[in-house]
């Protein structure tokens, strides 16, 4: 279990100067309210928002935000006020914490219809005035992912279609794709279950020659863009689950038939390294047709920028 220490020192580390009495005050209130309550893992409830408050730290939030995720329950589960926060921890972290706590009563319908969950996505963006409402709102969401295990069956089926029709996709378009993986892998998992460790099971007999794989794929790449003194860093992993997943549904493949399971990634500096980038991994490696996309010369809506490509690599592989 996370201890406030650890959250206080996260902080320090991307906010030397902040003023960390604030987090100090809304733990020791949290603690207060939420104490004799326990979550069905058995944890004290406590834990719940020391979790989340640690996903927040990660994201390398502000105070305010990492002091209302201390707080984002404290209103809808124990007898504390909208009125007391706001006379305690000002104005701001109130706000948040009730935006945090009119986003937990809304009616989700399960099963719901694509274009139903779209207008549930909107009203979510369009009733949270602040930002910060929305991101405490998926890092409550992520942990409690994290710990959907405890739930009764039909519960953890409900939470799981919601998290995967509602909040992936928010998070996808606030760009925090690695939210948004883990949202969906999870969701899968208990959705699917299946199917999830039929993946798993490929993904896990694949490993050990995939991680040399990768290796030996970096060093390439690393070694093409020495060569043209472009400093960068190379990253390789496997696609994430759900992603595999879907791809073999809407392209009809078997797992051995999916073929670009592992992804690379090049960090430059600029966007002209970028380009020079993509045209010496095309020289090195032979572009599979029409799977070019220049998301740098147009955006997604959520100003993601980078170069996406597929090539025949050193082995035949895609
Ligand atoms: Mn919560």
């Amino acid at each position: 279990m996370i201890r406030i220490n650890d959250i206080i020192d996260k902080i320090t580390e991307y906010h030397p100067d902040a003023d960390l009495d604030i987090i100090d005050r809304a733990y020791i209130y949290s603690a207060r309210v939420h104490d004799g309550q326990v979550r069905l893992s058995g944890e004290p409830y406590l834990s719940h928002p020391l979790e989340v408050a640690g996903i927040l730290a990660d994201m390398k939030l502000d105070v305010v935000s990492v002091a209302a995720g201390l707080l984002h329950d404290v209103v809808e589960d124990t007898h504390a006020s909208i009125e007391e926060i706001n006379e305690m921890f000002g104005k701001d972290v109130s706000h948040i914490v009730s935006g945090v706590t009119k986003l937990s009563v809304l009616p989700f319908s399960s099963g719901s219809q694509a274009r139903q969950a779209e207008s549930i996505r909107k009203m979510i963006l369009a009733m949270a005035d602040d930002i910060r409402v929305i991101l405490i709102k998926l890092a409550d969401r992520l942990h409690n992912m994290r710990t959907l295990k405890f739930h009764s069956p039909k519960k953890k089926v409900k939470i799981a279609r919601e998290t995967l029709d509602i909040y992936a996709p928010i998070a996808g378009r606030l760009g925090i794709y690695w939210m948004k993986e883990e949202l969906e892998d999870t969701s899968f998992m208990y959705l699917q279950p299946e199917e999830y460790s039929k993946i798993e099971n490929y993904v896990r007999k694949d490993k050990e020659e995939g991680e040399q794989y990768i290796e030996t794929v970096k060093s390439i790449i690393k070694k093409k863009m020495d060569e043209r003194n472009l400093n960068c860093e190379v990253l390789g992993r496997y696609k994430y689950f759900y992603s595999i997943y879907k791809k073999m549904i809407s392209q009809n493949l078997e797992f051995e038939e999916v073929y670009d399971i592992i992804a690379f990634r090049i960090i430059l500096d600029t966007i002209p390294q970028c380009y020079e980038a993509l045209g010496l991994i095309h020289s090195l490696w032979k572009p599979v047709a029409k799977k070019f996309k220049d998301y740098i010369g147009v955006p997604k809506p959520n100003m993601y920028q980078s170069l996406h490509t597929t090539v025949i690599g050193p082995f035949g592989e895609r």
